[in-house]
């Protein structure tokens, strides 16, 4: 099935299901799912440039030139694109992904996110159609929970409880795939006649796959961690946008 026509099944099925009364979630990740965090990304390793230029201006111009992609995964990729390797380039390797980890996971750069293209308008689509819709991400309340509901209504994703939901871990180091699960669990799922779950990471969908058999996946397929393979039997898409 093509992107636009899974998306469109989706969206008459749930329209069907509604107009019988019954009651639909869709339940979406957010990182790398509804929002593309590599101007994050870039913008991070743009600061600690501005950091070392004065004690390091080689460096501080190399990553001035930085471009992140939306495929990256973490720092890695886009360092090595401006030939900074790791095995080569050990100590300031490391101080950058310091600094990046110090801030990725905070507050401070979530505004910088960019929906995928069609997510705001999909989500939108759903709620007003009258399906509950939940946000549940691998960011924990901690470091990231005012940043992530700002950057939410910012981009005019739907946020109004009861019927939208925006459920981050209630503090870090615990794992993404055992906290999604578990709310899985805590859910009345007796109230829904159908589940969805959108997600990018591999790792999480085998794992809802397994415990939650009657939640419907979809993969995005944008970036992963590379720790599992990805699903070949799910319907995937790349984006939102579904009118083809
Ligand atoms: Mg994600």
């Amino acid at each position: 099935m093509t992107q636009p026509h899974i998306l469109q099944q989706l969206i008459f099925e749930t329209q069907f299901l509604l107009a019988q009364g019954k009651a639909v979630l869709v339940v979406f990740d957010i990182d790398s799912t509804l929002l593309d965090v590599s101007p994050r990304i870039e913008r991070i390793i743009h600061d600690f440039a501005d950091e070392i230029v004065t004690t390091d201006p080689e460096t501080a111009e190399i990553l001035k030139t930085v471009r992140t992609q939306k495929t990256d995964w973490g720092i890695r990729s886009a360092l090595e694109r401006v030939g900074l390797r790791h095995e080569h380039h050990e100590d300031t390797v490391q101080r950058i992904k310091d600094f990046w980890h110090a801030r990725f996971f905070s507050n401070q750069y979530l505004h910088l996110d960019e929906p995928l293209p069609g997510s705001v308008e999909f989500v939108n689509h759903l709620y007003e159609m009258g399906a509950d819709v939940a946000y549940l991400t691998g960011r924990d309340e901690i470091r990231m929970g005012p940043g992530t509901a700002a950057a939410m209504a910012q981009h005019r994703f739907p946020l109004s409880p009861p019927r939208a939901r925006l459920v981050l871990k209630p503090r870090p180091g615990i794992d993404d795939f055992n906290y999604k699960e578990e709310w899985f669990y805590a859910i009345p799922k007796d109230r829904y006649e159908r589940i969805w779950f959108f997600e990018n990471e591999p790792v999480n969908i085998a794992q809802i796959r397994l415990a939650h058999p009657e939640v419907r996946n979809i993969f995005v397929d944008t970036t992963h961690s590379g720790k599992a393979e990805p699903p070949t039997d799910l319907p995937v898409i790349f984006d939102f946008l579904w009118k083809g």
